[in-house]
Parts: structure tokens; C-alpha cells; sequence
């Protein structure tokens, strides 16, 4: 895929025709990003599609087969060029495990400032802006996980780096304590203005917080765009498949419509007539009052419901055999074998079924 250079990304990251193979494996075909300054791209994918690849080839960990790498206008790989880690200005949170033990929050986040004076006030001033005041004199142990990821942030701030990556920095963290910390981290990202690639398998993180997402999917980059683009207008059913739930129904497209065993309904985005493969929201899907005139109306059985506080998601069967998931608000137990009824709001996504061969 293309990926032009936008305007203002000359100051930000550049890459260009990324190609790794390990052996017989080709991990990174033909990857191209760009980072605009001051910008959050999430690089979003399965595990082993090669976004750590990406990273560490970014960050000069790792060799390139092909492509290139530019950041602030600098050539830092290419045909013959190979900067130094380094000399690259650039700062990686990896998962866990950044800190130095033996040294103290503030010798870690001092560490790559030069001696002198002003290392104990920009250290302060990092510990501050990450929300940590006061703690430069305690052990990275006497700290929770969240905390530590912060200090490591600092630390990498504090370097002044032209790009910071972020390698699944979350990923430690238990489910409560992963959302407050990666908010704090991108609130800290933005008010600093660094310009930042965050790479992790998590949809939701990558949609709540980057600017850009960057979908790659067995070594390629599938989409790139905003996050409501990836959400809303996914190319492929592998790339609706992975950027939020979906259910497949068979269909069949006439003219922008598609037939199925939800009825009639339109389609979001052009597919040739012929088969396809429907793939529904969750929030699409809705139990309707009968007779109600919700178009389209259908009735399907009950096979079982998950409650899960905020909602309880009903699976049913349609007349054509197809199982479906309805997300009904609150707690709204339906028993096996009852008959509801469902109606789908708004327009589908659609893709022929001869895409299901490239997946
Ligand atoms: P995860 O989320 O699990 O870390 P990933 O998307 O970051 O996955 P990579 O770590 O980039 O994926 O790995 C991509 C593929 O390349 C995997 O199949 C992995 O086994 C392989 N790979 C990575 N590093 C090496 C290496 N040094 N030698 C051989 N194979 C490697």
C-alpha cells in the first residue's frame, strides 16, 4: 500500500519499503508508516505479524532487509545508511523491566542527562509532568507496575528524543489499572508533544489513544488511516474482523443491497454484486418490539445469554441456521429456545466471498 507523504510529516517518522525476512520467513513486506510531529500512531496487530520487528529496525535493533527510515528529515536507514541506536533520538518504553534496579527513580530518570546542576531540577520536573513528585529518591521496586511504567516514561522524556516507541507498554498491567496508565501516559505524550509509535494487539487501545492506526496483518500494512476509518470503513473482512467484533452472515449484493437472513439491507461500502460475506456490529444487531415497523424485522431462537453489567448479549439462531449476537442494555436474560425478535440498524459492511481466499 501507498502511503504518501502527508504534510508536516518531514519533521516526524518516515518509512518506506520495510522488508525483513528471518531465514525463509518474510516477517515485514513492503511497510510504509508515516508519523506526523507530534502525532500518536498505534501500529495494531495479531502476535508474530511483525510489529516489534518494525520497531527495533526503527529503533536500530534490528537490520532491514530493503526500505527506508527517515525521522526529522534524517536518513537514519536506507541503502547505505545505518545510524547508530544511539545517535537516532529516539526513546523505547518496551513492556516491562525498563528500569535499573540499583539505581534510585531519580538515577534512572537523570541517567542519560549530563552531570551538573540542572540534572536534579529536569529530573523533578519529568517526575512531575508524569505525575510522580516527590519519588526521586525511592527504589523502582517500592513502586506498583503503573507507577514504574511512568518513571520509565520520564526517563525517556527526559532525553529529549525526536520519536518515543512504545512496544505493548500496557501489557504488564492488570485490566483496571491498564486503563487509568495508558491514559496518563498518552495525556503525558500529548502534553509534551512528542511525537510517538505505540505498537500493541489491543484494538481498543489502539483505537482510544492514537491518532492514527496502522493495521498490519501478516507482514503487511492492510489499512492505515484514523481510528473511526479503521472501525467503519475496514478494506477487508480481516481488517473488520480484527478492529472490533463482527458477526458473518452469508448475503448476497444486488445493486448496494444485500440479501440475508436478516433481511434487506444496505451496503456501506461499494461491493460487486454477487456473494459476500456480511459482517455486523454488535451494536448493529437489536431486539425490536414486534410490530413495531423496525425494518427489517426477523425473528431468530434463543440459544444463550452472557450477562456482563453494562449489558447481556443474547446468541440466536436465524431461520437460515446463521448464529447471531445481540447486545441488549442492562440485564435482559432470554431463555433457550424463546423467540425474539431483532432488527439492525444502519448500513453493513459487505466483502466478496472470494476475499475469504486472501485472508
Ligand atoms: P508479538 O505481539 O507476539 O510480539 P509481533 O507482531 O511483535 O508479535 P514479531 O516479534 O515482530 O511479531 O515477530 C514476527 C515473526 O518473526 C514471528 O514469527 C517471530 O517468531 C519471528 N522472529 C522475530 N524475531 C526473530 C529472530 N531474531 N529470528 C527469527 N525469527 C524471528
Amino acid at each position: 500500500m501507498a502511503h504518501p507523504v502527508v504534510d508536516g510529516a518531514a519533521g516526524g517518522l518516515v518509512v518506506t519499503g520495510l522488508g525483513k525476512s528471518f531465514g525463509r520467513h518474510r516477517v515485514l513486506d513492503d511497510v510504509g508508516l508515516t508519523v506526523p510531529p507530534r502525532s500518536i500512531t498505534a501500529v495494531l496487530g495479531p502476535s508474530g505479524c511483525g510489529k516489534t520487528t518494525m520497531l527495533r529496525i526503527v529503533a536500530g535493533f534490528e537490520t532491514a532487509d530493503a526500505g527506508q527510515v527517515r525521522l526529522a528529515g534524517r536518513e537514519l536507514v536506507g541503502p547505505r545508511t545505518r545510524v547508530a541506536p544511539q545517535d537516532r533520538r529516539i526513546g523505547l518504553l518496551p513492556q516491562e523491566g525498563a528500569l535499573f534496579p540499583h539505581l534510585t527513580v531519580g538515577g534512572n530518570v537523570g541517567f542519560g542527562l549530563p552531570p551538573g546542576p540542572e540534572r536534579a531540577s529536569a529530573v523533578d520536573r519529568w517526575l512531575d509532568i508524569v505525575g510522580l513528585a516527590g519519588t526521586a529518591g525511592r527504589r523502582p521496586e517500592e513502586l506498583s507496575g503503573g507507577m514504574q511504567q511512568r518513571v520509565a516514561l520520564a526517563r525517556a522524556l527526559a532525553a529529549d528524543p525526536a520519536l518515543i516507541l512504545l512496544d505493548e507498554p500496557f501489557s504488564s498491567l492488570d485490566a483496571a489499572l491498564r486503563m487509568t496508565v495508558r491514559e496518563e501516559i498518552a495525556w503525558v505524550l500529548r502534553d509534551a508533544g512528542t511525537t510517538a509509535v505505540l505498537v500493541t494487539h489491543d484494538q481498543a487501545e489502539a483505537l482510544s489513544l492514537a491518532d492514527t492506526v496502522v493495521l498490519l496483518l501478516g507482514g503487511r500494512v492492510e489499512q492505515a488511516g484514523p481510528p473511526a476509518e479503521l472501525y467503519h470503513r475496514p478494506v477487508s473482512l480481516a481488517a473488520a474482523a480484527f478492529v472490533g467484533e463482527i458477526v458473518e452472515l452469508a448475503g448476497d449484493a444486488r445493486g448496494g443491497v444485500v440479501s440475508s437472513a436478516l433481511g434487506r439491507l444496505p451496503v456501506r461500502l461499494p461491493v460487486p454484486d454477487g456473494p459476500v460475506t456480511i459482517a455486523l456490529r454488535p451494536e448493529q444487531v437489536r431486539l425490536a418490539a414486534p410490530g413495531t415497523g423496525d425494518r427489517p424485522e426477523v425473528t431468530a431462537q434463543v440459544v444463550e445469554h452472557r450477562y456482563y453489567g453494562p449489558d447481556t448479549v443474547i446468541r440466536a439462531r436465524l431461520a437460515s441456521g446463521e448464529l447471531v449476537a445481540v447486545r441488549a442494555p442492562g440485564f435482559a436474560p432470554r431463555r433457550p429456545g424463546e423467540t425474539i425478535t431483532l432488527a439492525v440498524d444502519g448500513d453493513v459492511l459487505a466483502y466478496p466471498e472470494l476475499s475469504r481466499a486472501g485472508e
